[in-house]
């Protein structure tokens, strides 16, 4: 059923239409809810070798599975073209995503190509990564030799067996660990840490993530399930909200709140009462903060979402190789963030009977979390 519906994503329906009076971007882009456009994800692959079970379960993504064929992909020019497009509408921080990032070939010259594009205020691009870590000790230097700034890591407990079940891989924590010890130490800093909370699954190392991060120069950050894409069978008593979590760990080591460093940051900042460092919710969920939200996605292969639980994108990638000019994309880009009014957390937050529950959600993996 899932494979179905994720090569319904892929399945390309008429590009954008271009309009017959171009505008030149002014840097100042707002949409339907007077959010500008400030950050970009981009999504460099659609494979993984891990096997989330919250993201790509092995049911699904399994060797019968049709992955993108290298075609379909955005070529390295492809992806730097069009993110000059929307960094000449205000982008100013990129993220590479996928997928697993690291997998997709010659990464590091696609970060090179991306650290030599400059804001429309003249400043260095914000980039950064977010990965699995499988690759992660052997590329850091690399990455950071190439310009990037900085880099995420997913890493859901601690404890082996718990890590094991939750990746399906049998990847160990320890190498984990070491991949970020080895990011650290090339720059890539200050590294954070995503652990996806499952209920009954990987709650119980709340606390153990909590004891080993504090005093460490690595920024943990609890994310609340999501309900993302249409393969992981989401269920709400799977999720453990952020305040839940606080107060957890609040009761052994007294937590306080801290104040958002950015207009749009995704995750609530608490830092430990005694000095010994932060951490950060990302609350989707519990707390949707879709009021401030400025992301847009670039899709695998070349497709806007304006929205992590989109349904369909706007396929930018015709509009490249259809021979489209920067002017012609750059107008197409601006009128789609314009007319954009998505808000669906704050839906499901809203909504009492359940959720505006759609088959038809893409997937994590092609969108790019
Ligand atoms: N493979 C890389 C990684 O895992 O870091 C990058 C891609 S992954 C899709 C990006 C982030 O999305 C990871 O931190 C992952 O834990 C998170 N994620 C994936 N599925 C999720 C879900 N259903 N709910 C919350 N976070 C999820
Ligand atoms: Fe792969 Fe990342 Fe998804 Fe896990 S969360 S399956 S590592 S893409
Ligand atoms: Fe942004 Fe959509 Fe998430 Fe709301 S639900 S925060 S609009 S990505």
């Amino acid at each position: 059923m899932a494979e179905k519906i994720i090569m319904m994503a892929s399945q390309r329906p008429a590009p954008p239409a271009v309009p017959a009076i171009l505008e030149a971007p002014t840097g100042l882009l707002s949409d339907q809810l007077a959010r500008p456009l400030h950050d970009l994800r981009i999504s460099v692959t659609d494979r993984c070798n891990f096997r989330c079970v919250y993201c790509m379960p092995k049911a699904v993504f399994d060797s019968d599975y049709q992955y993108l064929p290298h075609t379909s992909l955005l070529s390295f020019e492809e992806i730097t073209r069009l993110a000059q497009t929307f960094i000449a509408h205000g982008v100013e921080k990129i993220r590479l995503t996928g997928g697993e990032p690291l997998l997709r070939k010659n990464i590091e010259k696609l970060v090179g190509m991306l650290a030599e594009l400059k804001t429309v205020h003249g400043k260095p691009l914000d980039l950064t990564l977010t990965t699995n870590a499988s690759l992660l000790a052997r590329k850091a230097q690399s990455l950071k030799d190439a310009g990037l700034q900085r880099i995420t890591v997913s890493l859901d407990a601690l404890d082996n067996a718990t890590f094991q079940k939750m990746n399906d891989v049998d990847f160990s924590v320890d190498d984990v660990l070491h991949g970020i010890d080895v990011a650290h130490q090339v720059g890539l800093g200050p590294v954070k840490i995503n652990m996806v909370v499952k209920a009954g699954m990987n709650d119980q190392e709340i606390l153990p993530m909590a004891r080993h991060f504090r005093n460490t120069p690595y920024i943990l950050r609890f994310i609340e399930y999501m309900d993302v894409g249409a393969s992981n069978g989401w269920k709400m008593d799977e999720v453990i909200p952020s305040a839940e979590v606080v107060s957890r760990i609040h009761a052994e080591m007294p937590l306080e709140p801290l104040s958002a460093n950015y207009t749009g940051e995704t995750a609530a900042r608490w830092r430990y009462a005694d000095g010994a460092g932060e951490i950060g919710l990302i609350s989707s969920v519990s707390h949707a903060f879709c009021g401030d939200c400025t992301r847009a996605r670039l899709s695998t292969e070349g497709k806007l979402y304006t929205c992590l639980f989109a349904t369909s994108g706007h396929d930018l990638r015709a509009l490249l190789r259809d021979g489209r000019s920067d002017a012609e994309i750059s107008t197409v880009l601006a009128q789609l963030w314009r007319a954009r009014g998505d808000r669906y957390s704050e839906l499901r937050t809203n909504n009492t009977d359940g959720l505006p529950r759609s088959a038809n959600k893409v997937e994590m993996s092609y969108i790019g979390g």
